[in-house]
């Protein structure tokens, strides 16, 4: 039987494997062309952080290479026990894709507001009187999902998916973004023509509060252009702290999360103009251009996805097998691991905000 001290081994060593394989991953999409094609695979997954869409991305990928799934994308992952609570089966011999899922501790304090105050709570401890609880994350640990492929049992229920004529926007799309805009505090003006706003399809002003989008242009790009701008107004504020790190790729961002909402609606992404990840991931200032496409993929995935929440528009789904309970547990490691609760290790997570619950349902984290 494996030692407390074994186990923990075991556990570090399969985190830098996964972290090797991530920054492989990563480093694949900074030498080559894929970002479009990450962006629509994350758009098919949004439910789940940009790190771990690509780690999903990179094994199932390996796994259509060795014959071991039919098709060389994944439909809906899910957790051993999740695919069992909708009826379904891991395989036999169908290996899990592992993906970081993080580890919390509650801490307690009785001055929140002094950050030295705060101390661990031990598993079961209850909290003194008067002090206040928070739940951190401290690491990140391997949990494993399964593509439906991989599984057998009960037929997994259909949702309504897009269906959209060639040069159709979607019913309701542009409504929806106008209302997001809106309520950011903007105006939004349909302008005639791309003389009124220096030649381009859209502005975002930030002083005068107004975003503009040509009228005559077909209604596809309209809405495209409209999503770009929203992402601006919500991202790439002049004023926000961290104005000054976005500036160089803004233009990346607002098309990157234009990209993925179209894709979540089903549309022809395919004339998006992105440029090639290694002409700007070496633009910020003192990161390796590895973080910053971590970074910005984190980024745009979150602000597609919380603008995508707000709609209500027929959209694919977010990678979630339908009719999930949930608030099931989402506990998802392959055997109980003891020492869970144990003092994490202190390598920082690759990610800047891993995702809350990694096999946990819920959009948007
Ligand atoms: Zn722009």
């Amino acid at each position: 039987m494996a030692t407390r001290e074994e186990a923990r081994q075991a556990r570090e060593a399969k985190l830098d494997e996964l972290h090797a394989r991530l920054t492989g991953a990563v480093e694949q999409l900074v030498t080559g062309d894929d970002w479009a094609a990450a962006l629509r695979f994350a758009a098919r997954f949004r439910s789940r952080s940009f790190n771990n869409t690509l780690l999903i991305w990179v094994q199932h990928a390996a796994a259509f290479a060795e014959g071991r799934v039919p098709e060389p994308f994944p439909t809906y992952v899910a957790g051993y026990k999740q695919w069992q609570q909708l009826g379904r089966q891991v395989e036999k011999g169908q290996g899990g894709y592992q993906i970081l899922a993080p580890v919390t501790g509650r801490f307690a304090s009785s001055h929140p507001a002094d950050p030295e105050s705060w101390r661990r709570l031990n598993r079961g401890e209850k909290p003194k009187p008067g002090e206040v609880v928070r739940t951190r994350m401290v690491g990140v640990r391997p949990a494993y999902v399964w593509d439906a492929s991989q599984t057998s049992g009960e037929s997994i229920p259909e949702p309504p998916s897009p269906k959209l004529l060639v040069g159709e926007a979607p019913a309701g799309l542009w409504e929806g973004l106008a209302s997001q805009v809106r309520s950011a505090g903007f105006e939004l003006l349909v302008v005639p023509h791309e003389g009124m706003i220096h030649g381009a399809n859209g502005m975002t002003d930030f002083e005068a509060k107004q975003v503009a989008v040509r009228e005559n242009m077909d209604p596809v790009a309209r809405v495209k252009t409209l999503a770009h701008e929203l992402a601006h107004v919500l991202m790439h504020d002049p004023d926000a702290e961290d104005a000054r790190a976005h500036r160089g790729i803004g233009e990346v961002e607002a098309e990157s999360v234009a990209l993925m909402i179209g894709a979540a609606h089903g549309m022809d992404t395919s004339e998006y103009t992105i440029p090639y990840v290694s002409s700007w991931a070496a633009r910020v200032d003192g990161k390796e251009p590895v973080e910053i496409v971590q970074a910005t993929g984190e980024r745009v995935r979150k602000t597609a996805a919380g603008i995508l929440d707000q709609l209500d528009t027929i959209q694919v789904g977010d990678g979630i097998p339908p009719g999930l309970d949930k608030d099931a547990p989402a506990r998802e490691t392959k055997r109980p691991a003891p020492a869970q609760d144990a003092p994490s290790r202190s390598t920082p997570a690759p990610a800047r905000e891993p995702e809350r619950a990694a096999v946990a349902v819920g959009r948007g984290l």
